[in-house]
């Protein structure tokens, strides 16, 4: 199957409102320039350094979204050019993030990242987190001193257990849906939900259905990875 192929299969079983990230970890730039000649603009990557690597190589009207675990000391090497950073689980990394955002002159879009799966190894913020968060960015916006006006939170991302159990899965989607519900009532100019990243190739028709708008397709799109 070619990648042109499977993603039109994909996005034509895609409702409007679903964006898709087409995400390209360890595969090769040649990978991205045969999606990227069908018309897909938007693509995924985990690692700081492979990210800084394509995205010199590749045209530069695509939307680089980093969907990894985001080190504070690496941010200010995507700072420049990263359109969406999904994996935000700290105060501390948005403050970096802000802090490189403006050296750039930019505002960066977030997602803050929930723990939503059993396993430990999964990162994200917990309710409580998420709460002290929110309160952090809507007490800044409304103080004289907006200390996050180079970011904007623009809404939640998670990860469900990798298991086979439809229902264990479909449990921590709509955990995830119920909570960005919840938290996306108030907002100012750097804090407004609208960004539900919830759903993979194995279950982002789940996802979608639980109330997904952004799903991050990877081994449906490229076939299955090769890591070293
Ligand atoms: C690798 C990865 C994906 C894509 O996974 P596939 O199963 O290949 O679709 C999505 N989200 C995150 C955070 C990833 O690391």
């Amino acid at each position: 199957m070619s990648i042109a192929i499977n993603l039109a299969e994909i996005k034509s079983s895609l409702p409007q409102h679903v964006t898709l990230v087409a995400v390209s970890k360890t595969k090769p730039v040649s990978d991205l320039l045969e999606a990227y000649e069908v018309g897909q603009r938007i693509f995924g990557e985990n690692y700081v350094q492979e990210l800084v690597e394509k995205q010199d190589l590749l045209p530069k009207d695509i939307q680089w979204h980093f969907i990894g675990h985001l080190q504070s000391r690496k941010v200010k090497l995507i700072a420049p050019f990263v359109s969406l950073i999904h994996g935000v689980d700290s105060l501390k990394l948005l403050q970096e993030i802000n802090k490189q955002a403006e050296k750039n002159n930019r505002v960066i879009d977030c997602l803050l990242q929930i723990h939503i799966a059993e396993e430990e190894s999964k990162f994200g913020l917990d309710e409580k987190e998420l709460e002290d968060i929110q309160k952090q960015l809507l007490d800044s916006a409304r103080s004289s001193d907006n200390a996050f006006k180079n970011i904007r939170v623009v809404g939640l991302m998670g990860m469900a257990t990798f298991t086979e159990d439809q229902n264990q899965i479909k449990k921590e989607f709509t955990y995830l849906k119920s909570l960005f519900d919840k938290y996306s009532k108030e907002k100012t100019e750097n804090y407004q939900l609208k960004t539900l990243s919830m759903g993979m190739s194995g279950d982002y028709t789940l996802a979608i259905s639980c109330g997904s708008t952004m799903v991050r397709i990877g081994s449906s799109i490229f076939g299955t990875r090769q890591y070293q």
